[in-house]
């Protein structure tokens, strides 16, 4: 089965690529690249336009993995679809994913902040949450608030860097959320680092500094059950 070079694995800045169409149906377009960051890991699927050889510019509202977890689907408005073989322009709404790259570096940051077990997290282009396995809550909104912004001036580099999965079995520690670990048969899985703060292995999209993030507000803690504790952040 053909399969979809993911640009953004390689370059998250990158926010347009041209792509042959593979296969194009209700459920939307396959291509063989893509830019489009498909909604996994909490952080959701990109928007943009996808267009055509004539011309015709398709809004593309969601970009989604099939049921497969393979391949990727853009989906399209309206109900004009590509032919297999075209060759078109996908571009990604950029405002919007540079601000889910912000709050998804910005989890990171929180994580490394709470030494709880992740059990799961969200990022939207306006906010993002991430729950912990936290029985006991000492957490204050103004001290994360305090804290997360004060890592973010940091301005520290984030490092990529591909390791294999008999490396990551050695160090086992590195997996952060519960039920997170790569799928079996993945070559190569890339570890995010931000030096001196967080490092474990990452399929989302990032920036590239700390610094580009910007300011940011914890609004909510909650108590969620028991043991859950949820977090929830937005832009200052
Ligand atoms: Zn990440």
């Amino acid at each position: 089965m053909p399969s979809t070079r993911k640009w953004f694995d390689d370059d998250a800045y990158l926010a347009q690529c041209e792509a042959t169409v593979l296969a194009a149906g209700p459920d939307g377009i396959e291509l063989d690249a893509t830019v489009c960051y498909a909604r996994s890991g909490g952080q959701a699927g990109d928007t943009g336009t996808l267009t055509l050889a004539d011309g015709a510019v398709l809004t593309l509202t969601d970009t989604v993995y099939a049921d497969d977890r393979q391949r990727i689907l853009h989906q399209v408005e309206g109900e004009r679809l590509p032919r297999p073989g075209e060759r078109v322009a996908v571009a990604i709404d950029w405002a919007r994913r540079h601000r889910l790259m912000r709050l998804h570096t910005c989890l990171h940051l929180l994580g490394s902040l709470v030494p709880a077990p992740v059990t799961g997290c969200g990022i939207s282009p306006d906010s993002a949450r991430i729950d912990f396995d936290l029985p006991e809550s000492t957490l204050d909104k103004d001290d994360l608030t305090a804290r997360l912004n004060a890592l973010i001036r940091a301005a520290t580099a984030l490092k990529t860097t591909l390791i294999t999965p008999e490396e990551l079995a050695r160090e086992p520690d590195l997996v952060r959320t519960i039920g997170a670990a790569p799928p079996a048969g993945t070559a190569r899985i890339r570890i995010v680092e931000i030096p001196g703060v967080d490092r474990q292995p990452c399929g989302g999209t990032h920036v590239a500094n700390t610094a580009e993030i910007g300011e940011v507000v914890v609004t909510r803690i909650e108590k969620k059950s028991r043991s859950n504790r949820r977090v929830v952040l937005r832009f200052a």
